[in-house]
Formats: structure tokens, sequence, C-alpha cells
């Protein structure tokens, strides 16, 4: 027999199908995992197939080593992906394999953990005198009483009695694999009637296609989505849920732990290593039926899917960025529609792509029109910070939101307050010469860090020494940029010294279970105010807040990105839809230097069709997606001269194609990105829109032409989210 494997090493040679002879001994299924020589090294390998035949010559063919594992680690499923997104994605094969198991076990670095106790030896009959009376009670209570490791064993017991026991062969001493299970809050389960329209949404999506569930903040989506795996796995399916952020998931994730119990595993890169392994192994094997966390667990190896949700679909971390790059949703529709399941995207704010593909016909649009209480939306007050500066006020905060703030202090209620950017201000100016303090390897400027009085790159995370003088012209007239949430903390905690003020941003959240603990010290806090960037825009619920400030909104507007405006649309609702969910009426004001800016008008009424009509012709007129596909091809190299002399070449190529597709390409150049370096590796790119109905011909040209061309890693991005 001979067995086709994927050898998993990072290199484009290798990036294809090897044979080898399976030897007489060596049982070899598809999808394990074994070892095999290559030239005069043992690597690693994937068996992709089993065969009686092979196609190359048999007497030049070596044989596989041995098995890493005796179960086949990937399932058939999960190859057929790996057929798919090669296609779709480009990527090489070993790159998505790896995808798909931990990378711990991949590497080898963790096992399954044993722990040793001690149990009745079945084969000896108990038999002991009147006098031994605590060892007679052990024996009673490991009759009586399930698996206790031999550290509770032996502090409850004591050793004399244990050893006692041992020594007439009574008990004896036993491993067993135990499980290292994430930590989650515990919550209770509430009993919730639901809705006429969560009743429609759960009795509708249950066909082999894909629902847009399109609910307002407060919707009730959650229970919706609870009482949909409940009906999948009473139907012995399993169920698949993939929520935007590990920040997100503690509140989820105890949701459904107190429904569903033991049958939710967690999967998030915020696990330790163990957890993550012995969370994988337990859906793996069956034990766990619902598989919950972010990107990554999409992949989950789990068969047999009755469900699968993409909570908060139009989330940006659902598109992986660096290699391997792919959308998740399309290996969420891949995985549904393989196994003939509904995939359900839920959002407040669905993406312009899905929103369309709805109104197309493609996507079955199910709508939650009202928050699940009854309560209204909060109102959104528009403030317009230029009035600010004109009648006297310079600071960071409206003269509305501080009146608001002290309003929220008074009652002992919440506050949140929004803001796009972490650390203390953006940037260090000379204001004499106009030099920006820039990261050496990045090209990008440093951002100031005031806790630690710092300046840090957050591409590459490198930290410089603070700038007393200007290094160009020794002037020390110094200037901070626009600010970050530090800053806010700073000031909020002048105005309000004697109020719990935290936040959460990517630097106070670097320690495991951080997220958990700054918001369960938030939800204990009253009067208190919660400073965060986009982490706490989302999903939380919190009974108390009454108030949410967005200090700047205009951040996210003015970037050079065609989805900058559906990004502050979606923000906006975001963040607004965490007040005022409970008893309590809630508020927002948001601050802006553009009060008339049309995303504004539409996101302070919750005109969400209203905003997508006027975006969707936005779009239209200007030939951008979803009307056109953008194709990014991303050269990075720490070679100068070969990266540019590789985009030389590709585009002297892909230009000829000009020829072939005529106006069917829209655009395309070749330019420097716009960081010139990250990790000091040089970055050029070419850009390419295209019209639809000939981007997949024109894509696989582009594919072909660079692929014949380069040595290096080429990035391609469809659609890219972010254009640094
Ligand atoms: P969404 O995810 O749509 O923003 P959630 O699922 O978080 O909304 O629900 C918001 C709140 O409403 C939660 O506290 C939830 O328990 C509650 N809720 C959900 N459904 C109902 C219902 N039918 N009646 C009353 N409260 C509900
Ligand atoms: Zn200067
Ligand atoms: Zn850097």
């Amino acid at each position: 027999m001979f067995a086709k494997v994927i050898i998993d090493q990072d290199a484009k040679a290798l990036d294809k199908i090897f044979e080898y002879i399976i030897p007489d001994n060596l049982d070899i299924d598809v999808g394990m995992r074994v070892y095999v020589p290559f030239g005069n090294r043992v690597l690693q390998g994937f068996v992709v197939g089993v065969e009686e035949t092979c196609e190359y010559d048999e007497n030049k063919l070596k044989k596989i080593i041995s098995k890493i594992d005796d179960f086949s680690a990937i399932k058939k499923e999960l190859l057929a992906l790996m057929e798919f997104m090669s296609k779709k994605n480009h990527l090489k094969l070993a790159s998505i394999l790896r995808l798909f198991i931990p990378a711990e076990m991949r590497e080898g670095k963790v096992k399954e953990l044993f722990e040793t106790h001690y149990i009745l030896n079945n084969d000896v009959e108990i038999n002991l005198s009147k006098n031994a009376i605590k060892q007679q009670s052990i024996v009673d209570f490991m009759k009586n009483n399930d698996y206790q490791a031999s550290s509770t064993q032996l502090s409850q017991f004591g050793y004399g009695a244990i050893k006692g026991l041992l020594d007439k062969n009574i008990i004896i001493k036993e491993k067993r694999e135990t499980k290292r299970t994430p930590f989650v809050i515990s919550s209770e389960r509430k009993n919730i009637k639901l809705n006429q329209s969560q009743i429609h949404a759960i009795e509708t999506m249950t066909e082999d296609k894909t629902y847009l569930l399109h609910g307002v903040t407060g919707s009730g989506k959650t229970e919706v989505y609870m009482n949909l795996i409940e009906k999948v796995l009473s139907n012995g399916k399993n169920a698949i849920m993939l929520v935007p952020e590990i920040s997100l998931t503690p509140q989820i994730m105890s949701n459904f732990k107190a429904r569903f119990g033991e049958a939710v595993a967690l999967l998030h890169s915020g696990l330790s290593a163990g957890e993550r392994f012995d969370e994988w192994k337990r859906l793996f094997s069956g034990e766990a039926r619902i598989a919950i966390g972010a990107r990554s667990a999409i992949f989950a190896p789990i068969e047999n899917i009755g469900v699968i949700i993409i909570d908060e679909e139009h989330e940006q971390s659902y598109i992986s960025e660096s290699n391997p790059r792919f959308d998740t949703h399309d290996v969420a529709q891949f995985r549904a529609r393989y196994n003939k399941c509904p995939l359900i995207l839920g959002s407040a704010t669905p993406s312009i792509e899905s929103y369309e593909k709805a109104k197309l016909g493609e996507y079955q649009l199910i709508e939650l029109p009202t928050r699940a209480n009854g309560k209204e939306l909060p109102k959104i007050q528009i403030i317009d910070m230029m009035n600010e500066i004109r009648t006297g006020n310079s600071g960071i905060f409206s003269n509305q939101l501080l009146a608001d703030l002290v309003n929220v202090v008074n009652n002992k209620k919440q506050a949140m307050i929004f803001i796009n950017r972490r650390g203390y201000s953006s940037f260090m100016r000379c204001r004499d010469c106009g030099y920006i303090a820039k990261c050496i390897d990045c090209d990008v400027s440093l951002v100031y860090h005031r806790e630690d009085n710092r300046l840090k790159c957050h591409y590459c995370g490198k930290q410089y020494k603070v700038l007393t003088r200007c290094p160009k012209c020794n002037s020390e007239n110094i200037k901070h940029g626009a600010v970050g949430t530090e800053q806010i903390v700073t000031k909020l905690k002048e105005y309000f010294p004697d109020v719990k003020i935290l936040r959460m941003d990517n630097d106070t959240t670097t320690i495991k279970n951080s997220h958990q603990k700054i918001l369960n010290e938030f939800k204990n806090s009253l009067p208190g105010i919660l400073v965060g960037t986009q982490m706490i825009a989302k999903g939380h619920d919190f009974e108390n807040v009454v108030l949410v400030g967005i200090v700047d909104a205009d951040q996210s507007l003015y970037h050079a990105d065609y989805r900058s405006t559906e990004r502050t649309f979606q923000l906006i609702t975001q963040v607004s839809g965490r007040a005022g969910r409970s008893e309590n009426e809630g508020k927002v004001v948001l601050q802006t230097y553009s009060p008339r800016h049309y995303v504004y008008k539409f996101a302070a009424n919750y005109d969400y069709k209203g905003f997508f009509r006027k975006e969707e012709n936005i779009r239209q007129t200007a030939q951008f997606p979803p009307f056109t596909r953008i194709l990014r091809i991303l050269f990075a190299d720490h070679d100068e001269n070969y990266v540019r002399e590789l985009l030389k070449v590709c585009y002297t190529e892909i230009e000829k194609l000009k020829e072939k597709y005529g106006d069917d390409i829209i655009y395309l150049d070749a330019m420097k990105s716009p960081i010139k370096r990250i990790q000091d590796k040089y970055r050029y790119q070419i850009m390419m829109r295209f019209k639809l109905d000939k981007a997949d011909e024109i894509e696989e040209d582009v594919f072909n032409i660079v692929d014949k061309s380069s040595k290096t890693s080429v990035f391609f991005e469809v659609n890219p989210q972010n254009l640094s």
C-alpha cells in the first residue's frame, strides 16, 4: 500500500503531495500524522490518501518510518476543506493543515496530563479487622464516591491509613488522564420566555442554507443561538459558535456553561497550551459537542454538525490577516454545506457585503427589530466639538458629556467611555521642525504610553525612550498627538477622584483572564466608569450602564479605506448598544468634529437600512466591493532590491492581462505599501480592482504569474480589511 503525504514544512518547494510505501507492520489511515524520511532528514507529515498503487516509480519510493499518533488527527471533512482553501485562498497545503490541529500538538510540546489516585483493588476480597475503623471508612467512601485526585485523598484520609491499605493490597494506584479546563465565571441559567420574533427566528433557521440574523443590540440573539443549539443537540448533532473577541467570551461562555455544562468546549488563543489541547481533544473524541471560540474554532474537529453560528458577523477579526490568510465566512460556508446544516450570521450591523447578499436572495434575512425587554434603544446626542472650541472649551470632554457623567456618578450608576486608541497619545512631534518619533524597524509613528513612560511601536512592540529633545533640531518644544485611553483615564480621575475608573485595552489585558477580572471589577463598581477601545464596544451586557460617551467618533472615519464609513456606523451602533440594557434608560453622547457627515445622521436614528442604501449607492457609483473585487498582492522581504525587482517582474506580466480582459480590470497599480517597512521587511504591493463576473478568472491568472516568479512569501488579499 502507498500513502500520499504532505510534508509539514513551510517551504514552497515542498508544497506538493509525496508518495511513500506503507510498511506491512504499520496500520496507516488517511488523516494520520507520520514520520517520513526526506533527503537525509526525518520530517513530520500528514497522510492525505492511502492507495493500492502509486503514480511514481515504486522502486524509488521510501517507507514511512512510524506514526506520530495512533489516530487520524485530521478528519475527512477537513481534508476536503484543505482542498477548498488551497484553491480559494491560494495557500500552501501544510499551512492549511496546521490550522486544523493545536500548534502545541504539532511541536509535541503538550501531552495529556495524568494524575495518580487510589482505587479499590477489585481482585481481592476485603476483609478488614474490626479495629481498622479508619481504613474501613475509607473503603466505604471509595465504594460510594467517584474519582478523587491522590492529593485530595491523601489530605482527606491521611498517609498512614492509605499506606496501610496499600500494604494489604486492598487499594492500588491508578493513573488517569485529567482534562485541563479553561476558567469560566459561573452564572445562573436565566428563565426566559421567548418573544414572537425569537420564536420565528428559531423555527425558520433550520435548513441547509445561510441566514442573516439582523437583530438590534439587546434583541436577544444569544437566546436564539442557545435555543437553536439545544435543538441541534437533541437531534444528536453538534454545533460551532464563533464570537469575535476573547473579551466577549467570558459572558457568552458563562451563559453557555450554565445551559450546556460539559458539552461546551472553548477554543481561543487566550487559553494555556494544555487547556487548548485538552479542549480540542474533548471535541475530537465527541465528549464535548459545542465548540465556542474565536476565528480558529471554525476548524473544530467535530463531525455531524447541525448548526454553525457566526456572532457579530461583520467583525474584522473573522478575517485572518497574517498568513495563512482566509475569511472565516468562506470556511463556515464550506463546512455548513458539507454537513448540510444552517449557517447563521448574526449582527446588529451586518457588513454591507452580507446585507447585499441577503438583498439578492443568496442569504435569507431574519430580523429581530426590537430589544428583547421591550426597552427603547438609547438616545444618541451628537455634540459638535468645533462648537465647543468656539465657546471656549478646548478639553477632551464636551460640557454635555461632563454634565452627564456627573449625573451618573451622583446616581451611583455606570458609564462607558469609548476611544479608539490605546496609550496616552498617538504620537510625539517636534513643534519647531515637525519631526515625528518613528520605529526604526517599521516606519510608523510611535505611541506614547505614560504608565511606563515609554514610546511604543504598535506594530512590532519595540519600546523607546520618551522624546524630551528633538533629535533633528534640538528643540525642546515637543507636542503630543491625539488622545488615547490612558489620557482619558488620567483626566477622568482629576474630575472624579473618588470614582472607580477602569481601563480595558490591549495594554491592560495582556495577562491571562485579565478581561474577566476588569469586567468583573467594573460590574461591582457603583458608580463606575470603564474606559476602553473597541474591546468594550461589543457584547457586554451590564445592567447599570446608563451612559456611553464616544470621545472622538471621527477617528475611524478618515481612513484611506472604502470601509471606513461602514466601520464608523458599526462602532457607534455597537458602543451605543451597551447603554440602557435593563430597567435604566440609557443615553449616548457622541463627540465629533464633522457633525454633518451622513454616517452620524443614520447612526443616531439607528437607521441601518437607510445607511445601507446610501452606502450601497456610493459603492456602486465608485465601483467598490461588493460590486467589484479588490486584490492586493503584498511582497515583503528584508532585501529591498529583491522585492522591488520582483514587483517589477510581476507587474509587467500582470499588465499584459489588460489586453485580455480590457475594462474588466478597473484599476491596476504597483506601489510601496502605506507602511513601507514592518519588522524590518520592506513592503511593496500591487493593487487591483476588477469586475465581479470575471474576477475568479483574473485572480487565477494573477496567482499563476506571481507563483512562477517568486521565491519568497507573497500575500494575496481579497478585499483587504486593512491597507497598512
Ligand atoms: P444581543 O446579543 O442581541 O445584543 P442578548 O442576547 O445579549 O442581545 O440579550 C439582551 C438581554 O435580553 C439579555 O440580558 C437577555 O437575557 C435578555 N433577553 C433575551 N431574550 C429575552 C426575552 N425574550 N425576554 C426578556 N429578556 C430577554
Ligand atoms: Zn525638531
Ligand atoms: Zn516597530
